[in-house]
């Protein structure tokens, strides 16, 4: 039995809490199984909830552990069984360092998770000196533990969409706690019935709590939300709006430029298209995060495509409108106002304005955005590019679990 100030020293560098170290035997030149004791002697009976500290029985089982410099560890521990001494049930002890019947420790999995999102399986597998076989265990395990896990209690729900693998017109729908920021879902399809079937597996007490789903401005999700979320208020989200005049004022920018081509007048031709060239960033942006160069590129746009400059003026305008502190009556002025003036120049985003006004006025009550879906939006195209080799839906899905789980 090796001294226990030795045995004391590897408690201290294995520092799992609660636990000691009994002993510790190296079996081959790299690999060292280490016994330990978990110290807290009493368990809370899952039956009647009293606390024993009666061993019904002792059961010494193996598991894996993070590698120590070059050795592989396994930790020896006994899982006892206790006896409620009330109610008689025999159960396990908990063990805060393992999960129920795994047979790699807590520490482990996360550790080669993040590897395995950083790089890939392979790489993995070689740094903890496991298979990929094995690797492959641990992300099916966690997955499935993911998957099973059914939210309690969502107040706004956000229902993106996201294009997926890489090339697929295929969207697939992303499902958002906008409270906790958590995506909730990735569904492969975002029609109609696959969100109604997820919706209705989280049962109608948790739909009848939602009180306000953020969604883009897709007709399809708002007669689904008014069927089956009789609670909540729809909001269409601004960002989604904002992305619509975007796409008009784009739309125009490349009519512009096509007609700008055809000037046969080449000293006209160049004078307009200097003017449109490189327009396409400045006109998306904020006009106050304009530098002083897209400044004058806008004012020479102006001159050039009077059209143009005029709808730059007009998006700034209702990007302002959504940033004011005004209520909905306020902005239903506002957006009358608006819309009257820029009629002819945003034809599309008016009439999806003026069909979804409700909506769009609900988020001056709210203040609900899709903001942070949005962002998680971004992260899955960033693990869609990374996701190399991932032909298939699952896979991709089981990588954003797996992200959202340490990253979100
Ligand atoms: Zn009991």
């Amino acid at each position: 039995m090796p001294s226990n100030p030795l045995l004391h020293f590897i408690t201290k560098v294995i520092n799992i809490e609660d636990i000691k170290v009994l002993n510790y035997d190296f079996i081959t030149d790299d690999e060292i199984v280490i016994e330990i004791q978990n110290q807290s002697k009493v368990g809370q009976c899952p039956r009647c909830g009293k606390t024993t500290n009666k061993t019904h029985q002792n059961h010494w089982y193996i598991v894996r552990d993070i590698p120590m410099s070059d050795y592989q560890v396994f930790l020896k521990v006994n899982r006892r069984q206790l006896k409620c001494t009330e109610c008689q049930k025999v159960f396990s002890e908990k063990l805060s360092f393992v999960k129920s019947r795994r047979t790699y420790t807590k520490r482990l999995a996360n550790k080669v998770i993040k590897e395995v999102l950083e790089t890939d399986v392979e790489n993995a597998a070689r740094r903890n000196r496991m298979s990929s076989s094995e690797i492959e265990t641990i992300l099916k395990e966690l997955e499935s533990e993911l998957l099973k896990e059914k939210p309690n209690q969502i107040k706004k729900l956000g229902i993106d969409e996201i294009t997926q693998l890489k090339g697929g017109k295929n969207y697939a729908a992303v499902l958002v706690d906008l409270e906790t920021r958590r995506p909730i879902a990735l569904l492969e399809k975002r029609n109609k019935a696959v969100i109604a079937e997820y919706l209705s597996s989280l049962g109608s007490e948790i739909l009848n709590q939602i009180e306000e789903v953020s969604i883009d401005l897709w007709i399809p999700y708002k007669s689904l939300i008014q069927e089956m979320l009789p609670n909540a208020q729809v909001v269409a989200d601004r960002f989604h709006v904002m992305k619509q005049i975007n796409q008009e004022l784009d739309a125009r920018r490349k009519q512009e430029k096509r007609a700008a081509l055809k000037i046969k007048n080449r000293q006209e031709r160049e004078k307009k298209l200097t003017g449109l060239t490189h327009s396409k960033y400045p006109l998306l942006k904020k006009k106050e995060c304009l530098s002083v160069q897209e400044q004058a590129q806008i004012d020479l746009l102006k001159k050039v495509a009077p059209d143009l400059g005029e709808m730059y003026r007009n998006k700034e305008a209702i990007r302002d409108i959504f940033e004011s502190p005004i209520t909905s009556d306020e902005a239903l002025d506002k957006f009358l106002e608006w819309t009257q003036g820029a009629y002819k120049l945003f034809p599309k985003s008016c009439r999806t304005i003026s069909r979804w006004i409700d909506e769009i006025l609900a988020y001056f009550d709210r203040r609900t955005t899709q903001g942070i879906v949005e962002g998680i939006n971004q992260k899955i195209k960033l693990i869609k590019c990374r996701a190399y080799g991932l032909t298939n839906f699952n896979s991709f899905r089981r990588r954003v679990l797996l992200n959202w789980y340490f990253f979100c």
